[in-house]
């Protein structure tokens, strides 16, 4: 695609989230198995759930079950509670297990659990989220290492459409440290000028009407409108929120007023299809990157958003 313009466009394209992650599964799935031939074994998942959260639960399954599809050993640990020392205790046993090249610790995690000092357990070369601190360091300092599956199935969605992305102006809506903050990092480090907005961002559509990138991950239902928006742009919604409608029911939608925004975006992700499923596959990715890192063949995709 050429680089997004001022001119108006008729309708924006639809990113086929679903569709390019079911490309990138199959990927790691052949690449799983060239490294069973090669080693004899195969990349594992640990996952760590604590807690009755529904929307986590699904979201695991969604995860174990794409593992599976993609030949990756899975190691399930399901809590109703534990407290935080047992935690630790399971997670320094994973980090030592050789079966086990990814560990990913299910957010949120109930209230008498220090969300930080268990992500920081986690061993950085086994930390199949990217939310280690090291990790993290590495994204800020544009260095290699794991990347935060979210904003890289984000980048990978933005680079489909604009292959190159130096000089371009991007704003990401939201700064947590899951999404936000390393989506902003990913796109300096491609070469945009990048705005970080929040909720206490005085003037968002100031920023976001500027960007010929817009990632939007505040999970406030129909937060962007139409006129938030700059003809052409790329947006790419985040937000996974259910509402209920006296007519439609209760249905998953995003950030963006995806109706009106579409007529106005170059391209824009649906909710659901679009980012969700590319979330799951980069995590896939990045379990078989750490499994190839520890069999001392790393230089497959964790580098590609590295750019
Ligand atoms: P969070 O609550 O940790 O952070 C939200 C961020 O948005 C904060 O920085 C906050 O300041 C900002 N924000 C909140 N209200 C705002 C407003 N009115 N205007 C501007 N900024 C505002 O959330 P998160 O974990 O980053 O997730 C954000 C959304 O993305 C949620 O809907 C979540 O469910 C979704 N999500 C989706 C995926 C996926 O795979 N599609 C993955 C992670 C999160």
């Amino acid at each position: 695609m050429s680089r997004p313009s001022g001119d108006a466009a008729p309708g924006a394209r639809l990113i086929d989230g679903r569709g390019l992650a079911d490309r990138i599964v199959a990927e790691v799935r052949a690449g799983v198995e060239d490294g069973r031939r090669r080693t004899g074994s195969v990349p594992g998942l640990a996952v760590v759930l604590v807690g009755g959260n529904p929307a986590s639960h699904i979201y695991v399954e969604a995860k174990l079950r794409k593992a599976r599809e993609a030949g990756i050993d899975t190691f399930e640990h399901r809590f109703d509670d534990i407290d935080e020392a047992g935690l630790l205790r399971l997670i320094e046993r994973l980090n030592r297990d050789r079966r086990v090249s990814g560990i990913l610790v299910q957010l949120p995690l109930p209230p008498h659990v220090d969300r930080r000092r268990v992500l920081s357990a986690v061993s950085p070369d086994k930390d199949a989220d990217g939310f280690h601190p090291e990790n993290q360091g590495r994204l800020f300092t544009d260095a290699p290492g794991v990347v935060p599956c979210t904003p890289r199935g984000c980048l990978d969605l933005i680079r489909r459409e604009v292959p190159s992305l130096e000089g371009l102006d991007a704003a990401v809506v939201g700064a947590s440290s899951i999404v936000g903050r390393p989506m902003a990092a990913l796109l300096l480090n491609q070469g945009c000028t990048v705005s970080v907005g929040h909720k206490a961002s005085r003037d968002l559509p100031a920023l976001t009407r500027r960007a010929d990138v817009l990632v939007v991950a505040a999970g406030q239902p129909g937060l962007v409108r139409r006129d938030w928006v700059k003809p052409g742009a790329v947006v790419v919604d985040v937000g996974i929120s259910r509402v209920t409608d006296p007519v439609l029911g209760s249905r998953i939608v995003g950030d963006v007023a995806f109706d009106e925004v579409r007529e106005v975006a170059g391209a824009i992700t649906p909710v659901p299809g679009g980012v969700g499923p590319m979330t799951v596959a980069m995590l896939m990715a990045n379990t078989l990157d750490l499994f190839l890192g520890a069999a001392g063949e790393r230089g497959a995709a964790a580098l590609l958003c590295q750019g």
